[in-house]
């Protein structure tokens, strides 16, 4: 397969698919891309399967929650990210891999993967949206551009949860083993260190 840069043993391209059943799935096929991996819409089971690692985009949760039902893909998803899959979810994407929510629809689905509880909107509605600058452990180089669009935030963590981001007081980015979320959106800034060290996350597992 054509890639940017030659593969090898000591620096393999990681195939990260980007879950494409609703939201901003482009701009983190392009993030991603320029992060150094081969990035890949992914829909159905058999793109799950060829993919290393997976993004949870930014979009509405619930919207993801009913068409991931629907594609057959809930409970395939759970299991790769119990079996280890490393995942990282952007706005939405963290509502997904909640453990519990607060504020969700009564129907609606996560899939897991941190030991959290995120409150779904906290930040508020569409035009309370905002940015601000957020130091993330782990992301060198000085804070990255947190855009923050009906953005949830981390109410509580459990004992495994690393917490690498505080906004306002406010949990905004998190790490438990090969699962990364973020309040925020850094597909939509052209900042793609945030990316760069899920790229690394998944590479480590390859
Ligand atoms: N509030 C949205 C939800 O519940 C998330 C918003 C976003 O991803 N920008 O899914």
């Amino acid at each position: 397969m054509p890639q940017s840069e030659p593969a090898s043993a000591s620096d393999p391209t990681p195939v990260i698919g980007v879950l494409a059943l609703q939201g901003d799935v482009r701009e983190h096929l392009a993030a991603l891309a320029e992060a150094g991996a081969t990035a890949r819409p992914v829909r159905r089971p058999r793109e799950l399967d060829e993919a290393d690692g997976l993004v949870i985009p930014g979009g509405e949760s619930t919207t993801m929650s009913k068409l991931a039902v629907a594609f057959g893909m809930l409970e395939l998803l759970r299991a790769r990210i119990r079996a280890g899959m490393p995942v990282y979810g952007s706005c939405a994407g963290m509502i997904m891999v909640a453990e519990k929510l607060l504020d969700g629809r009564e129907d609606q689905e996560t899939l897991g993967g941190i030991d959290m509880i995120v409150r779904r909107n906290a930040f508020g509605r569409q035009n309370e949206s905002f940015e601000a600058a957020v130091e993330v452990a782990g992301v060198a180089g000085g804070p990255v551009e947190g855009v923050f669009i009906r953005a949830p935030w981390v109410e509580s963590t459990g004992a495994g949860v690393e917490v690498l981001a505080v906004h306002d007081g406010h949990t905004v980015a998190v790490r438990q083993g090969p699962v990364l979320a973020t309040s925020f959106h850094p597909e939509l800034t052209g900042d793609h260190r945030v990316h760069a060290l899920f790229v690394d996350m998944v590479r480590a597992t390859l």
